[in-house]
């Protein structure tokens, strides 16, 4: 992305942004690209105007219909694990497009993001600013990610931006050999999980990391 495209001014200028990623690079981020993507992707665009000039804090924002723009830390957090874990990311699908901020980072990485969602507006505004930015890799598909999207599997990597009480089998059987899933799981309190497929054998490795703060993973779809 061509950063003096979308440079901000004031709260959202190259400055603030830096601010950020030195305050999740000392939260614990260590992956030098996802520090640089992070503070070269104009997380203001994905906000209405009124809420821009908090693009820049390490918070979750309001984006309408009850949902949140993901909190800074938790993208970058979740980027880096798919990166380290996954042997390659080729194909990846997101669950839950949101603002489309998480979709944006993650067509940085992937050489191409399947993104679904189930909230029709949400995803029609994703679209519009991912266009914008000129992220062409980007397939949107209107529907419940619960399961998956079978017609674009295998995924290398699956990423969950909405937590479900249990892992759904059926995302475990979309992932590649090799693939990683790296999701919320939880109804009171939720642990960002990571799951790889065995390259060789058809075997499942769970990892369950720290306590972490999602919507929930919702079944069916809205207009
Ligand atoms: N990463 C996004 C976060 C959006 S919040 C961002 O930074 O903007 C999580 C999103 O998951 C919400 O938009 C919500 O509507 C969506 N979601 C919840 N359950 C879903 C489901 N079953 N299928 C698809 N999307 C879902």
């Amino acid at each position: 992305m061509d950063r003096h495209d979308f440079q901000g001014v004031g709260m959202t200028s190259q400055r603030t942004r830096d601010r950020l990623t030195s305050r999740l690079e000392a939260s614990g981020v260590r992956h030098a690209r996802v520090l640089e993507v992070i503070a070269n992707t104009p997380r203001h665009l994905f906000l209405d105007e009124a809420l821009a000039h908090r693009a820049y804090e390490d918070t979750a924002l309001p984006i309408g219909f009850g949902q949140t723009l993901s909190q800074p830390y938790i993208v970058a957090r979740m980027t880096e694990l798919l990166l380290v874990t996954a042997e390659k990311l080729g194909n990846v699908l997101e669950i839950g497009t949101g603002s489309g901020y998480q979709t944006a980072v993650l067509a940085q990485f992937a050489e191409r993001v399947c993104s679904v969602e189930r909230i029709k507006p949400l995803q029609d505004k994703a679209k519009q600013r991912l266009r914008k930015l000129g992220l062409h890799n980007v397939h949107f598909q209107h529907s419940d990610g619960g399961l998956g999207w079978q017609d674009q599997a295998p995924f290398d990597g699956i990423l969950s931006a909405a937590a479900p009480r249990d892992v759904p089998q059926v995302l475990l059987e979309q992932l590649a050999p090799g693939g990683v899933l790296v999701i919320p799981v939880g109804a009171d309190t939720q642990y960002l999980t990571v799951i790889t497929r065995n390259a060789e054998e058809n075997t499942f490795h769970h990892q369950r990391l720290e306590a972490v703060r999602f919507v929930p993973l919702l079944a069916g779809v809205t207009r």
